[in-house]
């Protein structure tokens, strides 16, 4: 039924930075009256990931206590394991950005709870990641519990809801966050440890044989060894609520409802644990066209690629076809739900109302005094049915891709889409014209 009402033409771009900014007075507000809701702490420290990730939150994650502030710097997975994988920088897939393994976390718990966290890492890296990092195809055995304390447990819970607290639509995963976090606050002794133990349930894996002759194309090797990242719904399996850490070579898999062999399941109860030779791991090969696809996704609309292929080893392969293409600087997003830019307004300064045109969308803006630029996002471009989004500098009449974009990485990701010029230029300087935006 068509609305007697006009649309309103207003469809502000979100400033992510404002959106952000305005959750952390909300936040304060409600810490001034001495009582944070969770859901708005957490939403809060998703955007503080993607808008402001030098920032302290207010709260504490983790104990909430108001009268306690976040200090220093907390990483999501433990600096000495990442040292010890020698790692300098790492591609950190939440932010879109290439960062030093040394800010590879957040300001966002008091010094308190870094304890609690800092109980079960003093053993993560000795005992289990560097014996098995320094040769990842022997067996190694653990012993997992230091008085009655199951510290691989807690620490790769802990890892895994760090993890998730920081990545997008953690308001999905309310119950899940809050159910760890009751665990990891309030971990006294077996009591607590088989509460949990009936709601979840942990997996740590290792790539075996298998995995590794199915993932012979090296951009697809980083992901079973390389990749730090959390990666939490839908797959792999469907039913359950589950997240994939990647942890580099160990892969930790946390979820509600399983089954999966039991020696490789992680309990509290667990006083040794084993990973065996490579050739008689078991890894769920049947999760490795998800993570893979999963993978694929995550490259292939990326601006850069982490380090590690960026340099060679995407060479001589073929290239991966784009599920959609952002040609974007790493402070705009275009979002297609919503079909909205996202930046931040300290940069860019919206100039006029946004065009909607057939399926293209325009947004000029300004950055700095002089430089104009025009955001465009064009609905099913790919063939696949994906979108482009792209930012083009406007010279009096004419445009052209920002400098340094599009990246060699991104020539090789895209099939069937030629980059040398941005596409559908013609279109989108006629739209331009028509809606006198190169004035
Ligand atoms: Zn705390």
């Amino acid at each position: 039924m068509a609305s007697a009402h006009v649309e309103s033409a207003e469809s502000g771009e979100s400033g992510g930075d404002k959106l952000c900014e305005e959750q952390r007075q909300r936040v304060i507000t409600q810490k001034k009256g001495g009582k944070v809701e969770p859901s708005d702490l957490y939403k809060l420290a998703q955007l503080t990931t993607r808008w402001a990730p030098n920032k302290d939150l207010p709260v504490c994650l983790l104990c909430q206590d108001v009268s306690k502030k976040p200090s220093q710097l907390g990483h999501i997975i433990p600096y000495s394991v990442l040292k010890e994988a020698k790692m300098e920088e790492c591609w950190d897939w939440i932010r879109g950005a290439v960062i030093s393994v040394k800010n590879m976390g957040y300001r966002a718990f008091c010094p308190d709870c870094e304890k609690r966290f800092g109980a079960g890492e003093k053993f993560l890296n000795p005992q289990l990641f560097k014996p098995f990092n320094s040769n990842p195809d022997n067996r190694i055995t653990v012993q997992v519990q230091a008085d009655g304390f199951p510290w691989l447990y807690y620490s790769l819970v802990s890892i895994v809801w760090r993890a998730m607290c920081f990545i997008a639509h953690n308001a999905d995963f309310l119950a899940v966050l809050e159910c760890l976090r009751g665990y990891l606050l309030n971990w006294s002794g077996p009591k607590e440890t088989e509460q949990m133990n009936q709601k979840t349930k942990l997996f740590v894996f290792a790539p075996n044989t298998e995995i590794e002759n199915k993932a012979e194309e090296d951009a697809v090797r980083v992901f079973f060894y390389k990749t730090f990242h959390v990666r939490f719904g839908g797959g792999p399996t469907e039913a359950a609520r589950s997240a994939w850490v990647f942890c580099g070579p160990l892969h930790i898999y946390f979820t509600y409802s399983v089954d999966i062999p039991k020696d490789c399941e992680l309990t509290p109860k667990t006083e040794e644990f084993a990973i065996e030779e490579k050739n008689k791991r078991f890894f769920p090969v049947e999760m490795y066209d998800e993570i893979v696809k999963w993978g694929r996704q995550v490259l292939s609309s990326s601006l850069q690629l982490p380090g590690a292929v960026q340099s060679t080893e995407l060479d001589n392969k073929s290239p991966i076809e784009a599920t959609h293409l952002d040609i974007l600087p790493k402070d705009v997003s275009y979002n297609p739900v919503n079909d909205q830019f996202e930046f931040n307004t300290q940069i860019y300064k919206q100039e006029c109302k946004p065009i909607h045109h057939a399926a293209f969308k325009l947004v000029k803006v300004s950055r700095g005094r002089k430089e104009k630029i025009l955001f465009i996002a064009i609905r099913r471009a790919l063939k696949n049915g994906g979108h482009i989004a792209m930012a083009l500098s406007i010279h009096g009449k004419q445009l052209s891709y920002l400098k340094g974009f599009p990246t060699d990485a991104m020539k090789k990701l895209v099939v069937r889409v030629n980059l040398d010029s941005p596409p559908h230029l013609d279109k989108i300087v006629e739209l331009c014209n028509q809606y006198g935006l190169l004035e």
